[in-house]
């Protein structure tokens, strides 16, 4: 069990309590060590000269990235997987993998917005060229292919407003006009949502997010099949951006408890979903599990569970009815990112959107559920929904 490639028959939690390494590889001691390395020694001159052993050098892997990659493996049905420093490099390392001067990349409009910021930059300057696609195009995005399109990005749901994406309707098309699918499966987590059971070609985590979960890591994963693995692998040992050893460790040190804090997570956010539904100063909650949500039969289709992060729409009002709502929070923090165990809040921008701006009824406040108790935040939501009133 406490290999990686055994135990799928096995429930998620146990299987997280075990994947990655094997304690008696190490003295019995239940943990991997933290390799700090650079240098690792040859015994002789013609193993230098062949590399020929398991380690070589610390930009391309030690034991304690290999016990995180090895978990995540077999939690995505990867062939491998790649750790860097932080979420946007989990996102940026397989687009410079897949993407050259004149290739052109279709992404989905309502994608995290430092990805688009990435391709609005980096990639036009390296002469690729960009469209962005509406996230509920689903198979019609075949009509966009053009003979060079080398890669489809997905994100499901989408940043701040959570559209769902029919990702194996797009793969499909993708993969007929030849373009390799990656997708950006921070929301769902490979315990919510597998991409490359459903298609997909690669698919990218912020680590930062659910698998660390205490607002103190930064860290990027990307899991690559059988198919893109290699490219994958060669050029993260090109650009030399491993994440240090011991962030790998407290990402894996988060991995064991990940079952159990997403069921928190998901237990809360869908009660203070719904409650908020009937709240007054609330015209819809963007968040795919609820019933009322257009993507919601998508969601219960492909996916096995749903986390904490989701938006409230309020009815009326601007910024300023939006920053009292915001300045009456007590236990909700004003910062971005989330996946810790504090609740976080955050006023939604969706001017850098060209396709999928929807139209809302008010402003849109993205809220990040942590693992307080339910109530607690209740009272402090309907604080802030009377002050935007107000
Ligand atoms: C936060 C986030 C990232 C980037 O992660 P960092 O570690 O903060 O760089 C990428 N994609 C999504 C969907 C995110 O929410």
């Amino acid at each position: 069990m406490a290999r990686s490639s055994s135990g799928r028959d096995k429930g998620v939690n146990t299987r997280l309590a075990h994947l990655g390494n094997d304690p008696h590889d190490f003295f019995g001691f239940v943990n991997p060590p933290v390799v700090h390395a650079s240098t690792v020694l040859f015994p002789d001159a013609a193993t230098m000269a062949s590399r020929n052993q398991k380690y070589t050098y610390g930009t391309r892997g030690t034991p304690t990235s290999d016990a995180l990659a090895d978990a995540v493996n077999a939690l995505e049905g990867s062939a491998g997987t790649i750790i860097v420093p932080s979420g946007l490099a989990a996102v940026f390392v397989p687009l410079m993998a897949f993407l050259s001067a004149g290739d052109h990349a279709l992404i989905v409009d309502s994608v995290y917005a430092p990805t688009r910021m990435f391709a609005n930059t980096m990639l036009k300057r390296w002469g690729v060229e960009v469209d962005y696609y509406d996230p509920l195009i689903g198979g019609g995005i075949a009509a966009l292919m053009k003979p060079n399109t080398k890669v489809v990005f997905t994100e499901s749901p989408g940043s701040n407003t959570f559209e769902m994406q029919d990702i194996p309707a797009i793969a499909a098309a993708a993969h007929a006009g030849g373009a390799v699918v990656m997708m950006d499966n921070t929301w769902a987590t490979p315990l919510y949502f597998k991409p490359l059971d459903h298609g997909v070609d690669i698919s990218i985590h912020a680590a930062t997010k659910y698998p660390a979960g205490h607002s103190d890591v930064l860290a990027g994963l990307v899991s690559a099949n059988e198919a893109t693995w290699k490219r994958l692998w060669d050029t993260f040992v090109s650009l030399g951006i491993p994440a240090g050893p011991d962030d790998a460790y407290q990402v894996l040190r988060g991995l064991r408890t990940m079952g159990v804090r997403l069921e928190r997570h998901q237990r809360s956010a869908l009660d203070i979903a719904r409650w908020l539904e009937g709240q007054p100063g609330v015209a819809r909650v963007l968040h795919p599990g609820l019933e009322s949500h257009p993507g919601h039969a998508l969601w219960k289709r492909d996916f096995c569970g749903a986390s904490g992060i989701f938006s409230v729409v309020l009815d009326a009002g601007g910024q300023k009815e939006a920053h009292a709502f915001l300045d009456a929070l007590e236990i909700f923090g004003l910062g971005y990112s989330w996946g810790g165990y504090e609740s976080l809040a955050v006023l939604v921008n969706l001017s850098d959107r060209t396709v999928a701006r929807g139209s809302y009824e008010g402003p849109i406040i993205r809220l990040q559920i942590g693992l307080e108790d339910v109530a607690d935040l209740k009272a402090d939501i309907g604080k802030a929904l009377a002050a935007a009133r107000a």
